[in-house]
């Protein structure tokens, strides 16, 4: 490990981040998944460009489409000869309905300690943690142990492939000889007691495998006898997908995570049947639940076009995610569900990543919380959705939901992601530039 450095006071990015994140959230750039009527990033990355250049970091915009940018900047190290470390966040955010808020989504009000809106955890609020960070480097002149690439990039919320796929796909130059990143999901802490905090780290994401699912049999009159219908098949191919619970898989990180958890709480978790147990986690207990196996859920349904028309086909979409290994596994268990004459075919595809939870920059982010909290306690942990870690893996590098936050005890975290009153602690957003200043400047 690095000898660890004094930290710097980090005084201005401490006063600045909530202010930052406030002024980031109100730059609407929600994606809507289709590039007509999305919006924002351009100006997002413009902002971000501002607010580097304020200090005198270059950076360069790149647009894979009209308007869908990102942005890369290089922080050069102490020693250029180090792979450098990559730290990428994504600009864009799901859409909200303002009628359904307490606060308006796009104004980054300020209240009772919290900065609320769309973004504010999904993940504007590491965005700004990094550029108040780095802003304050710049100012006070340090410079990391290596090189530090930030990327601010358009299009997560949709797969990523107008952004950090662009990149990979068109500028891999730009990340050359780097060997590892960091990004969300990952980093925020669990209270389990007053003295104790779980940290979860994220070293896994699952893969996805979107699919529409295909009924073909004899079309026919609606008031005939009529028994090869294909809405009826298509109908019971979905209701045993929707119903099934997929078998309990304990990949490497939820193996670990686990024993991380019976240990904190003193409990006995039976590895078979570990949801029970794992329910006392609160409502992150849904995330977690969705790693410990593959999963499938019916999205939606496409059958007929009159009420006396036997229709010859049916089709319905079904949102499937599988764990790193467990690929050809999951098709198998589709494939048996299914049924007899129901086809499938991908819609989205993409890789499940994993990591193993050691090695000196997990060592550096573990020393980073534990010296910011002394109750904390870093698992590391597989996320159920996915994030762009997907492309950059191709790369490769070694991909980590690294995002430190404190949490109140009582915060229901998971339900902010995507969710209503999404909003993020200004201490939390203070507690994690300091974490990500004395991670970094480790690393
Ligand atoms: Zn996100």
């Amino acid at each position: 490990m690095a000898e660890t450095t004094a930290p710097a006071p980090l005084e201005r990015a401490q006063a600045e981040v909530a202010d930052l994140l406030s002024e980031l959230i109100r730059i609407d750039s929600t994606n809507t998944g289709d590039t007509t009527t999305s919006k924002g990033e351009r100006q997002a990355a413009e902002w971000v460009a501002g607010k580097l250049d304020e200090v005198g970091i270059d950076s360069v915009i790149h647009e894979s489409e009209k308007g869908r940018a990102s942005l890369v900047a290089r922080i050069p190290g102490e020693d250029r000869d180090r792979p450098g470390l990559l730290v990428h966040g994504h600009l864009d955010v799901v859409p909200a309905d303002k009628r359904e808020w307490s606060v308006d989504p796009f104004s980054g009000e300020q209240r009772d300690g919290y900065v609320w809106g769309r973004g504010a955890v999904d993940m504007k609020d590491m965005d700004c943690m990094t550029l108040a960070l780095v802003r304050d480097w710049a100012r006070t002149g340090v410079k990391p142990p290596r090189d530090v690439v930030l990327a601010f990039v358009a299009d997560e919320e949709a797969g990523g492939k107008y952004g950090a796929h662009y990149l990979v796909d068109h500028h891999a130059d730009l990340f050359e000889n780097v060997s590892e990143a960091i990004s969300e999901v990952g980093g925020f802490s669990l209270t389990v007691r007053d003295d104790l905090r779980l940290y979860l780290i994220q070293t896994a994401e699952k893969g996805l495998a979107w699919m529409r699912l295909t009924a073909q049999a004899r079309p026919g009159h609606g008031s005939f006898v009529h028994d090869d219908n294909a809405v009826t098949k298509l109908a019971a191919a979905v209701a045993r997908i929707g119903s099934t619970r997929l078998p309990t898989v304990l990949t490497p990180p939820m193996k670990q995570f686990i024993e991380e958890v019976s240990d904190a709480y003193g409990i006995e978790i039976d590895v078979d049947h570990p949801d029970e147990a794992l329910s006392r986690l609160g409502s992150i207990s849904r995330m977690i639940g969705a790693a410990l196996r593959n999963t499938v859920n019916p999205t939606m349904l496409d059958a007929g076009y009159k009420t006396n028309v036997i229709p010859g086909s049916a089709s319905a979409t079904i949102d499937g995610r599988f764990l790193y290994g467990q690929e050809e596994a999951f098709e198998a268990q589709i494939d048996e569900l299914l049924g007899e004459g129901v086809t499938r075919e991908y819609i989205t595809h993409d890789q499940a990543v994993e990591t193993t939870f050691d090695g000196p920059l997990v060592e550096q982010m573990v020393a980073a919380l534990k010296a910011e909290d002394d109750g904390a306690r870093p698992v590391p942990f597989t996320m159920s959705g996915g994030t762009d870690a997907k492309s950059f893996e191709t790369l490769g590098m070694r991909c980590f939901g690294f995002s430190p936050l404190r949490l109140p005890a009582d915060l229901d975290f998971a339900g902010l992601f995507h969710g209503i009153d999404e909003r993020v602690p200004v201490e939390s957003l203070q507690f994690g530039v300091r974490v990500l200043d004395r991670f970094l400047r480790a690393s």
